[in-house]
């Protein structure tokens, strides 16, 4: 485990039996590490297993093979007061937020119920203050205490869902999506708001999403996830700068550029067809049936996870040194 790392994610595998010897592969194999203090994203199309992912490493589901080291603790070996102490150093913000919160809890029922489990802030009064103060904290006021979920709008009540999350004061959290489900108008709000709340509580996050331009702004590092397995991984700036995988360079060139000359003038490289099935995932390369550069190796050899040049890691054959890869990618791309 690196020095600085909080968590470490070791080959990671969940995997769910269908039964008939079917198995869904929703996660399969991925590593990458956390340091204290910073936003990693996960980002890939629905379906690609970077929910369940964050879902197994805080231990909702357990994992089928691999490691989450916290701390230097394995999360999914910890039992009885180890790890009701770590609940309330990890904590989760959903997708949803109106599914996540209780329809017939008060807002304050809602922030104070994993108090109260944790034993924390036992004083009525003093746990009110608590609640106000956490409300103030994520942009709304005490007068909304004491109102219902449906009472507010899809951007509020993702905030109660992140004054939950805060309640028992956590160190690391993980965000899945949690901005799909807002307007356009609203995402940016509640992104600058985590930002906020991460440099006032020096906060760490993993952070989940389907949309690369929003990830940007508030990742250090990316990785990108396709079919269970990570394909790439590096810092924020660098991802945008010299994507390496096909995958990461068409999700890349979905996003518009806001300078039309730009934007006319650049090429886009289109995904064609869908996402296969985690049931029966491709051999070989998983985004083989997709990729416009694909070679024979692709087809049979699965490829390794390589640093392709410092801190920047890719799955992929055109970047391994043994290979033609690097001079195929070239005659493809009409690099000299
Ligand atoms: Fe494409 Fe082959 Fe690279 Fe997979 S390994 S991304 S199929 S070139």
């Amino acid at each position: 485990m690196g020095k600085d790392a909080l968590l470490e994610v070791k080959n990671l595998k969940k995997h769910f039996s269908l039964g008939k010897e079917r198995i869904l592969k929703a996660v399969d194999g991925v590593s990458f590490q956390i340091k204290k203090g910073e936003t990693f994203g996960i980002v890939g199309e629905s379906g690609c297993g970077k929910s369940t992912a964050g879902r197994t490493i805080i231990g909702l589901y357990d994992r089928t093979e691999g490691e989450v080291i916290y701390e230097g603790e394995n999360v999914h070996k910890m039992t009885g007061k180890e790890r009701f102490a770590f609940q309330r150093k990890m904590q989760m913000i959903f997708q949803d937020p109106y599914a996540s919160l209780n329809p017939r809890s008060t807002v304050r029922e809602i922030i104070s119920e994993p108090m109260e489990v944790h034993g924390l802030y036992p004083d009525k009064k003093e746990r009110l203050e608590r609640i106000y103060q956490l409300l103030e904290d994520v942009g709304l006021n005490r007068d909304h205490a004491n109102r219902y979920p449906h009472e507010f709008s899809g951007g509020q009540r993702q905030r109660i869902g992140i004054a939950r999350a805060l309640s028992l004061d956590p160190e690391f959290i993980i965000a899945d999506e949690p901005i799909s489900a807002l307007d356009v108008s609203v995402q940016a709000q509640v992104v600058n708001l985590l930002k906020d709340l991460q440099r006032k509580k020096g906060l760490t996050f993993l952070f989940i999403a389907h949309d690369l331009s929003m990830v940007k702004h508030i990742s250090d590092r990316i990785g990108v996830m396709y079919l269970g397995n990570l394909v790439e991984q590096t810092a924020s700036t660098n991802l945008y700068k010299n994507p390496l995988h096909p995958y990461t360079q068409a999700l890349l060139s979905a996003i518009p550029i806001p300078d039309p000359d730009v934007e006319d003038r650049r090429e886009r490289m289109i995904l064609k067809g869908e996402l296969p099935s985690p049931i029966n995932p491709p051999s070989g390369c998983v985004f083989k049936t997709r990729c416009p550069l694909a070679m024979d190796a692709c087809q049979t050899v699965k490829p390794e996870w390589q640093e392709a040049e410092a801190d920047h890691f890719v799955a992929c054959h055109l970047y391994n040194k043994d290979t033609d890869g690097r001079q195929k990618y070239s005659q493809a791309m009409g690099i000299k």
